[in-house]
Formats: structure tokens, sequence, C-alpha cells
């Protein structure tokens, strides 16, 4: 019988092809897009060769289209009412924990210490209320000063 797998984005059971036997998303585009976009992901991650590429081409395609997010915008009012419900749903979250009226999650000492860890982070602007995806950068976060 042909090996079964599951796969790691829909979770249905496929039969990976014999010739790729590495192959972990069965071949829904759903499941090959979420590959790629994660696959893109640990590449701008460990390349910086790749990365560098990724930033310069998109620097380039911003150049040709400064009206991209705007027209885009204009054109899916949809889109920019959801993205600003989302925003007031966040904002409301944030006025709720500073305010205190929600507990915010138990942290230990150690995570209390140092709210957030080292490492590289993928940074998107939010452009009012919008996060513009062509946007996307990879910053490094060193704690500094131990407290
Ligand atoms: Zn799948």
């Amino acid at each position: 019988m042909a090996e079964r797998r599951t796969c790691k984005h829909c979770k249905q059971v496929f039969c990976p092809r014999p010739q790729n036997p590495d192959q972990r998303y069965c071949s829904e585009p759903a499941c090959q897009r979420a590959r790629k976009r994660i696959w893109q992901q640990q590449k701008l991650l460990t390349d910086s060769d790749y990365q560098a590429n990724q930033s310069a081409a998109q620097r380039c395609w911003q150049e040709k289209n400064p009206d991209y997010w705007q027209e885009y915008r204009k054109r899916n009012p949809d889109y920019v009412d959801r993205n600003r419900e989302r925003q007031r749903e966040r904002n409301r979250r944030r006025r709720e924990q500073d305010t205190g009226l929600v507990p915010i999650a138990k942290m230990d000492a150690s995570m209390a210490e140092r709210s957030i860890n080292p490492g590289r982070y993928l940074l998107s602007r939010v452009d009012s209320g919008l996060i513009a995806k062509m946007d996307t950068l990879i910053v490094e976060i060193n704690v500094v000063s131990g407290g």
C-alpha cells in the first residue's frame, strides 16, 4: 500500500508523489500556496542574498506602482472595512489591557523581564490601520540592556 501522510496545511490524508518522497503538503492549490509562503518566510530568515533580492524587487515594484495601495483600497472598500474593523478590535483589546479591565495572561518572571525575545522578526508597515503587505521588512531585535 502506498504511504499516507497528513497534509501540514489542510490536515487531510494524502499519498506523497513517488518523485517527491519528502512531500509534506497535499496538491491542493491552497496547500501549495501555504507551502510556498512558508518556504519564502524561511528563506527570508536564513538567506541574506534572497532577502536582499526580495527587498530590491519590492522597492523596484513600489517605485513603478507608487499608488498601488491607495488604488487597491479604492477598488476594494470591503478590504478597507474589514481592516478597519480588525484595527478597532485590536485597539479595543489594547485599551482593555492598558486600563487593566481584562487581566493580561500571567507571565513568569523571566518573561516579564524580557517581554520580547531577541531574534529576527518580520516587520510590516501599518499605514492608517492598514497593513501593507508589500512593505514587510526583516528586523533584528537584540536586548541591549538586561534591565
Ligand atoms: Zn492540504
